[in-house]
């Protein structure tokens, strides 16, 4: 009689040959190498982009002592501690300078941005003037220098704005306009191509008969890339079969940086992405010990890397913000890669079993005391998508963790930071 082994199968809390999180991390990090072809573009086309030259200041900013009030520009050397009156003697407005001089005991109307008159060194809010035809009178406590911006004091000339590999944000547009640049020099964009596994999948628009299922995954894919800045190929659905995925591995390998497929990557009979890597190119792993996103095929088919995502809508989307997010940010040529964690308190009890690393979905909320606090968005199955899309967080739960009473700190990954 054959005994019956049962292997070693998902619904292990760990698994041999699995990696860790972490280990999986490591792994794909040592395959990357980023882009290193660049070009210049102009500089609203540069948001979002990487940039391949740092950017330094040719000029001082600001520009030019100004004021940050609207009030009245004065010698800060005429404060004192007991009531001074000064005589007006010009006005200056944003754009246009007063260019007379100023003694000693008088002062400069002046409106927020406008330039100092050369002498003056002090601004005094209108709130706090006393206006007596062209005198005024000085009430409340001053000090020298107060209210204005002085020239340099943001950038001086040659100072070092973003480092290469910095990316380029909304802000960052307004402030390399503010330095007079017209153009940024950027690294070129990662070409991405993707496509989803399975025989039961339909495309929206075509009748399903029973067994088959709308393929929704490569919309989720598209919306997660489109937000990474890389061009998208999207070769649509792929059938389990052998040629067809060798022919489709092939054709995205050759066009593009990373290829990424859902699907097809487990230990069911029709499972061939793993076997096809295999063949084409090089596994570098394909197991983690996390949950849901267990089989994850990673590896490189020529020159590009590739992530064989599981084909459970959840799966693809925990896989892509852990694994292949970073991964492309890194690729791009991008440096600073944080995603911020936080610590709070979670109010729902979550079973877990230990041994692997979960990635549950929770929603962050402000209690009635207005503080921080977390909740899971109940079913945590791997094909809920709905789970993500009610949720605005991961709650990270660690190997050792063997589940959690209500009331108990949690490290949570709010998806508005992810990277
Ligand atoms: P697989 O990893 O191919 O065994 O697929 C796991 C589960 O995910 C199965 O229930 C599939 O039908 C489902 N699935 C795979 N690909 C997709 C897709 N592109 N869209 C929606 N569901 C999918
Ligand atoms: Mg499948």
């Amino acid at each position: 009689m054959v005994k019956f082994t049962p292997q070693a199968s998902c619904a292990d809390p760990q698994e041999i040959g699995a990696l860790s999180v972490d280990q999986a991390r490591q792994r794909i990090a040592q395959l990357i190498r980023p882009v290193t072809s660049w070009h210049k573009c102009a500089l609203r086309d540069g948001l979002d982009r990487v940039l391949h030259s740092e950017i330094t200041s040719p000029i001082q900013v600001p520009a030019y002592n100004n004021s940050a009030m609207d009030g009245y520009a004065i010698y800060g050397d005429d404060l004192s501690d007991s009531p001074v009156n000064l005589k007006q003697v010009g006005i200056a407005f944003a754009g246009h300078p007063y260019h007379g001089d100023v003694q000693r005991g008088e002062c400069v109307r002046i409106m927020t941005g406008a330039m100092m008159p050369k002498q003056c060194d002090t601004v005094v809010m209108q709130e706090h003037v006393e206006i007596n035809e062209s005198m005024i009178t000085l009430h409340g406590q001053h000090k020298k220098g107060q209210n204005v911006r002085f020239a340099g004091e943001d950038l001086t000339t040659g100072q070092t704005v973003f480092a290469q590999g910095h990316r380029i944000t909304a802000a960052d547009l307004g402030l390399i306009a503010s330095l007079g640049i017209a153009e940024v020099t950027v690294k070129r964009r990662l070409r991405v191509a993707f496509f989803s596994t399975g025989d039961e999948l339909r495309s929206i628009g075509e009748p399903l008969e029973p067994g088959q299922i709308y393929d929704s995954n490569r919309y989720t894919l598209y919306g997660m890339l489109k937000k990474c800045d890389v061009d998208i190929i999207d070769m649509g659905v792929v059938a389990d079969q052998k040629q067809a995925l060798r022919d489709a591995l092939t054709l995205a390998s050759e066009q593009a940086d990373v290829v990424i497929t859902s699907g097809g990557v487990s230990v069911g009979d029709a499972d061939y992405v793993k076997e096809m890597l295999d063949e084409l190119g090089h596994v570098n792993f394909w197991k983690i010990a996390m949950k849901p996103g267990r089989p994850l095929a990673f590896g490189q088919v020529n020159d590009a890397l590739l992530f064989g995502l599981p084909g459970n809508p959840v799966s693809v989307m925990v896989t892509f913000y852990q694994f292949v997010k970073p991964a492309l940010a890194a690729l791009s040529g991008q440096t600073e890669l944080i995603s911020h964690l936080v610590r709070v308190n979670c109010i729902s009890a979550i079973k877990k079993r230990a041994g692997r690393f979960e990635f549950q979905r929770g929603i962050l909320f402000n209690n009635d005391n207005g503080e921080l606090e977390v909740k899971t968005t109940g079913e945590q199955g791997s094909g809920i998508l709905r789970s993500m899309s009610i949720a605005n967080c991961f709650i990270l739960l660690d190997e050792d963790c063997d589940g959690i009473e209500p009331n108990t700190r949690v490290t949570v990954q709010p998806f508005s930071g992810l990277i």
